[in-house]
């Protein structure tokens, strides 16, 4: 056996013997200690989280490249973090299609949401809450305080310890490699937050979701329905999120009482809720049923929001390749009063499935002119642009998106694929080094601003740039490296 899998092994060792603490801390007083008591520094909770969502991104195919559904999300959460006590946090959301009922925060502020969540919310209220308390999880350092238990060990071994704990439970293979798959799922079940911290994650998050103008009672709804459902998923098991969180009657009443004693409050949906769902329904599964799904539901007027189930046909019929038809059902869309950055985005999609091109670059350039703040409609509009021979024009909306926003991965994509295009290699080296910096891989960072200093095509003033980030990147990776040994 490699010494690698020993490591392992210890360390899903040490988180049962950390879970097995926090339970018997549990009686008769809890002891959370404060938040601030944790080992793990928040820089280093940040960047294990990063690297555990890296490994997601790049080796998980369920993973969902949607900005759409990203920006809702991201929206959505913001909202709720800014009503939610504790620690000051920056949170990422991200998307998995998966249809099982799951959400989970990893360290450092990044919670990944299962679009079967999405789907089984009936209202924005009780999606609302799940994040909620996935975003308490991480105000009040739990994670952080259950992995800065684990003092000296290597970061790598801490990575895969961490993403055994939090999302191991339904893919152990994921985190540890498939010789410790068997044994990860042997443990899987003792791996949960312990009661206390759910306790304390309902609290802070029923108060945040009250805060934030939710409906305070679709926690304890939505909690009841998830443990009804436990027993009718497809494979028999139960849904990740009731094994991350285990969801005892004693939850659901506690948190139906404090709901009780806070001040009723009717929340209505947003349109962006229904249309982010009528989106995942149109893009699930086969095109023609998806279709068919949506036919049924216009045709029995059985919908939450006429204006949602018109986009979600539209939607359905364009990636069935009908997209003359699409036209017709998204101009009812707006008949029935859907509006927005993802109307005028489908609207552009479109009309490039029908080979207009130009057209949906300008659709996209007078949507971006009333939803100036959308980064999907911004994404969309350069793209639209490449495609359409304006590389030009979109280099230039690109430089100026990236000075507002440089940490945006998806911008710099665009605009190394741009400078490809123009020929222009030094920028596209640049370019492409920030993308693999922004995605952590810091030796393939450092290899293309390489690239970019022997390209031929820089003045003195650029190349001087390129040094000092080459300097600052060497660096980093060198502590990081060191980091990782200690
Ligand atoms: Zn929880």
């Amino acid at each position: 056996m490699s010494g690698r899998y020993h490591k392992q092994m210890r360390a899903i060792s040490l988180v049962l013997a950390a879970a097995v603490a926090f339970g018997a801390a549990a009686q008769p007083l809890p002891d959370l200690g404060s938040a601030g008591d944790a080992v793990l520094s928040p820089q280093m909770e940040r960047r294990i989280g990063e690297s555990i969502v890296r490994d997601i991104r790049f080796r998980e195919p369920s993973y969902l490249e949607d900005p759409e559904i990203a920006d809702y999300l991201a929206g959505l959460g913001e909202r709720l973090a800014q009503a939610t006590s504790g620690t000051r946090h920056d949170f990422e959301f991200f998307v998995m299609r998966d249809h099982t009922l799951n959400a989970f925060a990893l360290p450092g502020g990044f919670v990944g949401v299962h679009t079967g969540l999405i789907s089984a919310a009936e209202t924005e209220s009780e999606l609302a809450s799940v994040l909620a308390h996935e975003i308490a999880h991480v105000t009040q350092r739990h994670i952080a305080r259950m992995l800065g238990q684990q003092e000296q060990m290597q970061l790598p071994v801490l990575v895969a310890l961490a993403a055994a704990v939090l999302l191991g439970r339904s893919r152990p293979d994921l985190a540890v490699g498939a010789a410790a798959a068997a044994q990860a799922g042997a443990v899987q079940a003792t791996l949960a937050y312990s009661r206390d911290f759910e306790r304390e994650a309902d609290r802070v998050g029923l108060q945040a979701l009250e805060a934030a103008g939710f409906d305070a009672r679709a926690m304890s709804a939505f909690f009841e329905r998830m443990q009804r459902s436990m027993r009718v998923g497809d494979d028999g098991s139960m849904p990740g999120y009731l094994r991350t969180h285990p969801v005892t009657s004693d939850r659901i009443a506690d948190t139906q009482n404090k709901a009780a004693a806070m001040p009723y409050r009717q929340h209505l949906d947003s349109a962006e809720f229904h249309l982010v769902r009528a989106k995942l329904r149109a893009e699930a599964g086969d095109a023609r049923d998806a279709v068919g799904h949506f036919e049924a539901s216009v045709r029995d007027r059985r919908y939450a929001l006429e204006a949602a189930a018109r986009y979600g046909l539209a939607s359905a019929l364009l990636r069935a390749r009908r997209p003359g038809e699409a036209q017709a059902q998204l101009k009812l869309a707006r008949t029935a009063g859907a509006a927005g950055p993802m109307i005028e985005a489908l609207s552009a999609r479109i009309q490039q499935a029908q080979g207009e091109r130009a057209a949906a670059a300008r659709t996209l350039a007078e949507a971006r002119e009333r939803f100036p703040r959308s980064r999907p409609l911004l994404y969309a509009h350069v793209a639209a642009l490449q495609d359409s021979g304006g590389n030009a024009r979109a280099a230039e909306a690109l430089a100026e998106a990236v000075r507002l926003h440089p940490r945006d991965e998806r911008l710099r994509s665009l605009q190394a694929k741009g400078y490809a295009a123009l020929g222009r290699r030094f920028l596209q080296h640049q370019a492409q080094a920030e993308v693999y910096a922004l995605q952590g891989s810091l030796p393939a960072a450092i290899e293309q601003l390489e690239l970019a200093r022997r390209s031929g095509d820089a003045d003195f003033y650029q190349l001087s740039v390129v040094d000092a980030r080459l300097k600052e990147l060497r660096a980093r990776h060198a502590q990081e490296t060191k980091d990782a040994k200690r």
